[in-house]
């Protein structure tokens, strides 16, 4: 059979609400062309991003019911706990509330003024918070990840012989830690091959440094280099799983992505000492050890939605449905990113509208004319997100996420026709202007005018 179908039949629906293009008008007004701002009710098609929008499973449920609310050592930990370690090998195991908190206590640890951290692509939060410690975030992607049609099978690799030139230039001394994150989230959801990890374990390795993963979709880049790595097609994801966990010294997850949970995160670490700081922090902001932040019905969820992602059916079906879309946007005559990513699609806004420059926030105008048109939420990833204090992204991005286990063909084919009616209509799409915005982060809370 050559139809891909969803792994699981529906068992819970929620309601989604029309709005007319009027009323749409006036919310975007209201809300300052920030789709941020917008309420969820008012969306139709929520692709904002992939974290936290998840559907539990009927395990899932039924583990929320399980749950052990006890403040200290609490069963739902034990059972977290067993199934991380049997994933990731990792020993030392911190529970917290999403990604940034993992983020947090690690660079008030490794960061501070004068430190470097390079990575293949830092996300916003992390990034955020290696600049919070004091610390500079350096990106350094292959050159391929550059090009929006480039079909490099691993564009989410690290450029080896960057990072080599950056050890030379600052010296390792001043290199806390060298991350990778997987897949790579701003870069177009691109995964990372297993032999470029070995390739940034063995530099490290050599100085001394530790490498660790921004693990969030794990899972997902363990399903690509099983497609795509020579020699990887015949091995269980959860051994390349294990392969990816095994060469890092630690690493920072976000279960809001593939621990398919709506909330939770993970601090993973080998050194005993830095672990004994960091439950010392995790103590002192998130919450106990065993819990992190999190209620007991929480880590049930999450060690089983780290179970579930792994199954190969649903990672078949997760990376087919987006590459569906990008297909379909591709034959309207979108430019995205090519090949598709792990969790989203991402549509080349310089190409869908050249009349708007960059400073003009030309993602900021396609994600105003989805909205507007059609309901649909989608998010700017290039000059708004990370166009702050003089910087220019390489690329000028509109991220189309899709959550998991939330919307059918017939949503995505919804979702197609409405942005190929707006390409046709592209030259109405109008440029932007930022009235104000917080120093860091501006995205989230960011105004704007339109020109
Ligand atoms: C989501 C994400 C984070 C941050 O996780 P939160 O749970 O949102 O705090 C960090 N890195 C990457 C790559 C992400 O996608």
């Amino acid at each position: 059979m050559k139809t891909i179908i969803e792994p699981f039949r529906i068992k819970v629906v929620e309601p989604i609400r029309r709005t007319t293009r009027p009323q749409r008008e006036d919310i975007l007004r209201r809300a300052d062309f920030n789709v941020f701002a917008v309420r969820a009710e008012d969306v139709l098609i929520d692709l904002l991003t992939d974290s936290g929008t998840g559907a539990m499973s009927s395990e899932q449920w039924a583990g929320v019911m399980r749950g052990d609310e006890s403040y200290a050592g609490a069963k739902s930990w034990y059972v977290l706990e067993r199934t991380v370690r049997g994933l990731t090998g990792f020993d030392r195991i911190l529970p917290t509330h999403q990604g940034r908190a993992s983020e947090r206590i690690l660079f008030e640890l490794l960061g501070g003024a004068g430190k470097v951290v390079p990575s293949n692509a830092h996300f916003d939060t992390t990034r955020a918070n290696v600049e919070h410690s004091g610390a500079r975030a350096v990106d350094l992607p292959i050159p391929a990840a550059r090009h929006p049609a480039s079909r490099h099978p691993f564009k989410g690799d690290l450029d080896v012989a960057a990072l080599l030139r950056l050890i030379a230039e600052v010296g390792p001394e001043r290199i806390p830690v060298v991350m990778v994150t997987v897949t790579n989230n701003s870069g177009g959801g691109q995964p990372v091959s297993l032999e470029n990890l070995r390739a940034v374990r063995e530099v490290c390795t050599r100085h001394g440094l530790p490498l660790f993963l921004d693990a969030c979709r794990f899972a997902e880049n363990a399903y690509f280099i099983k497609l795509r790595e020579p020699g990887q097609a015949d091995r269980p994801v959860r051994d390349i799983v294990r392969d990816m966990f095994d060469l890092a010294d630690g690493a920072t997850i976000s279960a809001k992505k593939d621990g398919l949970v709506n909330i939770g995160g993970l601090l993973l670490l080998r050194d005993p000492l830095l672990a004994q700081r960091a439950n010392n922090l995790l103590i002192l902001t998130e919450g106990y050890v065993t819990y992190g932040g999190l209620a007991g019905r929480d880590l049930e969820a999450m060690a089983q939605g780290f179970e579930e992602v792994v199954d190969e059916d649903y990672l078949e079906y997760r990376i087919r449905c987006v590459g569906y879309l990008g297909e379909k946007l591709l034959a309207a005559g979108i430019k995205i990113v090519e090949p598709p990513g792990g969790h989203a699609v991402y549509i080349d806004a310089a190409a869908f509208c050249p009349h708007i420059p960059p400073e003009r926030f030309p993602g900021q105008a396609v994600v105003c004319g989805l909205y507007r048109h059609a309901g649909i939420r989608a998010c700017e990833i290039g000059s708004v997100m990370f166009g702050q204090d003089g910087r220019r992204p390489a690329m000028e991005l509109v991220r189309l996420a899709i959550p998991r286990r939330v919307y059918t063909q017939s949503h995505v084919d919804y979702v197609v026709e409405a942005a190929a009616e707006v390409f046709q209509d592209r030259q109405r799409l109008r440029p932007l202007e930022i009235i104000d915005a917080p120093p860091s982060l501006r995205h989230f809370t960011a105004r704007f005018r339109e020109l």
